[in-house]
């Protein structure tokens, strides 16, 4: 890849979107997957695993906000936090925003990508030196595996269903995230675009709304991802991301609210026709 070039994403074969590189900033195969940090013309600094935009810093704080800020309102008063994945450190940061987070376990498999961003993406990686984290270098699988009745909530801020994530969208793993959850814990993760991967949303749901009592599915508008709408994923085990009374974040933010809260679960009949069942292959 060099100065000029396109970096692109295949979405389908026939569909591909693409991002004029002004700089390449950092390159290497690591154990896990191919690592990359671009300057692109538009968006900023961005990080690229596997040819797939990871994060930009045009536009990660809308993700980033809503996959930290949406379950971490939902619960009354959440202490205990475990990230698995986010090896770009946004979603960290966001945690660390809540007063009443104690502790935080991050557990990202890939070093090289901790390394990378904490060099050319440090208002972003910021989040992974924070005091409340415990950044942990290992597979998120092994970790919930090994873990009990202990977290309030947890996040999967994992790359696409392929290489080392394949087994965080099974239901192996959203049983063992329950079993690693308080009784009144709950979690979340990215399930990727309702255009481009709607059996994978309806396979995830399926699963966790069998081992949940309440799984809901919600959206946000994030530019740099497959079709712009992205979807994500709520198991909880009693507290509801609709109650009443959920809080105000006593810090600015640039999408997060209420309100935007709200109005993200709820879901266009096109979107909320995928949760009907159909042949199910994640429980495989
Ligand atoms: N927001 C991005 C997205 O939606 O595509 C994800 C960003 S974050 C950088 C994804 C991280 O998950 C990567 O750094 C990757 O190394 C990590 N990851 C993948 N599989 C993992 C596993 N089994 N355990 C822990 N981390 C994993």
């Amino acid at each position: 890849m060099n100065r000029g070039d396109w970096l692109i994403e295949e979405q389908t074969p026939s569909y591909q979107t693409r991002w004029r590189v002004r700089e390449v900033l950092h390159e290497e195969q690591t154990p896990y997957q191919k690592l990359q940090v671009l300057e692109l013309e538009d968006f900023g600094r961005a990080l690229v695993l596997d040819d797939a935009v990871q994060t930009t810093v045009g536009d990660e704080f809308i993700y980033h906000e809503m996959i930290a800020h949406v379950p971490l309102f939902t619960h009354p008063h959440p202490e205990r936090v475990l990230i698995i994945g986010g090896g770009d450190g946004g979603t960290a940061r966001e945690v660390c925003r809540h007063e009443s987070v104690q502790k935080v376990d991050m557990v990202e498999i890939d070093r090289a990508v901790i390394e990378a961003c904490r060099k050319h993406l440090p208002e972003i990686a910021c989040g992974m030196d924070h005091p409340k984290v415990n950044l942990v270098v290992g597979d998120g699988i092994a970790w919930v595996a090994d873990h009990a009745d202990e977290y309030d909530v947890i996040i999967v801020d994992s790359s696409d269903p392929v290489g080392p994530a394949k087994g965080l969208f099974n239901q192996a793993f959203y049983k063992n995230v329950f079993r690693a959850l308080k009784a009144d814990g709950l979690f979340v993760c990215q399930v990727l675009s309702p255009f481009f991967h709607q059996s994978l949303i309806r396979d995830v749901y399926g699963v966790v709304s069998a081992i949940f009592p309440i799984t809901m599915p919600y959206l946000a508008v994030v530019p740099t991802y497959p079709s712009g709408l992205h979807c994500f994923m709520l198991g909880s085990k009693r507290h509801s991301p609709l109650r009443e009374g959920v809080r105000t974040p006593a810090w600015p933010t640039r999408w997060y609210t209420p309100a935007v809260h709200r109005a993200a679960f709820q879901l266009p009949p096109v979107v909320a026709q995928l949760l009907e069942p159909s042949g199910s292959q994640a429980g495989q």
